[in-house]
This record gives structure tokens, sequence and C-alpha cells, in this order.
């Protein structure tokens, strides 16, 4: 079973990888696949360009072994629509391969906003991990119906079908965004312990997010 995790990783940090780690353990996934946003469709532009953000996924992931990095958005010119990318891991995998899209519980109460977001169930499933300020009450009634339909409340039957259910996954809950990150740096403090050193020494080294 193949995990992947989108974003913008402007930087990437904790409140991502620890998450990452625990969804990889529960879910029992073979591979973790980091998936850096080159355009994001649904948000301002990213301050670090897409090249530094991928290289700080890189450095951020190294250690650990089911983690990896997919650079396809990266290289696909224009906006990159969630559902496109879903689409080319699938014809990548294979029909019967599960396939898990893991997304923070801030990103699931705009899903109905997405681009195709009833396709997307066909490709994948929703493995939706909780965050710090968002909980359930951000769903609304249109959304709670379709959650019924598609809700799973045992990980371990995510690997019986290749698509198509809704699992709701308690992580331990730590309050980091990349925002704070780079507002903590434009204040001229340290990011430390908000993400890994490795990270922190390239964000110095490269001058970024500083006013
Ligand atoms: P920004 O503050 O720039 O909006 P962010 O910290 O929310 O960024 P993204 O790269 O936009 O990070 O997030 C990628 C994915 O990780 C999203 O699905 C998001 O919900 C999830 N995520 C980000 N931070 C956390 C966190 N602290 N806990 C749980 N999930 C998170």
């Amino acid at each position: 079973m193949i995990g992947i995790l989108g974003g913008t990783f402007d930087p990437i940090h904790f409140g991502h990888l620890r998450p990452a780690l625990e969804i990889v353990e529960i879910l029992t996934l073979d591979e973790l696949r980091f998936i850096p946003s080159a355009t994001p469709p649904h948000r301002w532009q990213p301050e670090a360009s897409a090249q530094q953000r991928l290289e700080m996924v890189e450095l951020a992931i190294k250690d650990v072994p089911q983690f990896s990095l997919d650079n396809r958005e990266y290289q696909r010119e224009g906006a990159s629509y969630t559902v496109d990318t879903l689409q080319s891991i699938r014809d990548e995998i294979g029909k019967n391969t599960p396939l898990c899209m893991i997304l923070g519980m801030d990103a699931f109460s705009s899903f109905t906003q997405w681009h195709q977001w009833q396709k997307i169930l066909t490709l994948c499933h929703i493995v939706i991990s909780s965050r710090p300020n968002y909980d359930n009450r951000l769903i609304d009634n249109k959304m709670g119906n379709w959650i019924q339909q598609h809700l799973c409340e045992d990980p371990a039957l995510l690997s019986q079908s290749s698509a198509g259910k809704l699992y709701f996954c308690d992580v331990t809950q730590l309050d980091i965004s990349a925002t704070e990150i780079r507002q903590t740096i434009k204040r001229t403090k340290s990011p430390r312990y908000l993400t890994s050193k490795n990270v922190v020494n390239y964000i110095q080294s490269n001058d970024l997010y500083k006013d």
C-alpha cells in the first residue's frame, strides 16, 4: 500500500513529518511519497522556489526508509491539480495497488472546492489526519452525507481495495505551520525544533524567508 502527502512544504516541518510517520505505522504503508506542489492552484505562491522546497523535503525525509520524494508536480508545466497527480500515479502503479492520499483536517474541510473532487475517491483512499485548531465541525452537511457513504473505521480494511474509502486518523497534535515558521524567521527568531536541523541549516544558508 502506497501513501502520498502533497503540500507546499514552504518549508517542510515536524507537523508534516511526525503525523506522516505515525500514519505509515498505523496503516502499515510500504511507502509514503512526499509530493511538493510546483504551482499551488488554491493559494498564494510559495516564498521558496519549487527547487528549494524539493531540496528541503529531500533533506528532511532521508533517514526514514519508507519516505520518498516524488517530484512529478515539479516536472509538470502549469497548475498542478491533485486529480491529475493521482491519475499519473495510478497509471504508474496500476489499478489494483491500494493508494492513500493523506490530508490534514484543514485541507479536507475545503475538499469539495477542489478540481474534480468527486473523481478523486475513484483514484485513491483519503486518510484525514487530525490537526490542532481544526476539527470536524468544519465539515458541512453536504460533505457529511458523502463522508457517511465512504467512511471506514478500521485501517486494516484500506489495504483490501485500491480506492474509495475515507479514514480519519488520530495523530500526535503538533501546532506547527509553515506560515508560523516563515513569520518566526521574519521576526529574526530561530525556527529550531519546529523542523529538522538540516532543514533549519538549509534555510539559513540560503537566506530563506527573511524580509
Ligand atoms: P502554510 O502554513 O504555508 O499554509 P502548512 O504548514 O499548512 O503550510 P502545507 O505544506 O500546506 O503546510 O501542508 C501539507 C499537508 O500537511 C496538508 O494536508 C496539511 O493539512 C498537512 N499539515 C500541515 N501541518 C500540519 C500539522 N501541524 N498537523 C497535521 N497536518 C498538517
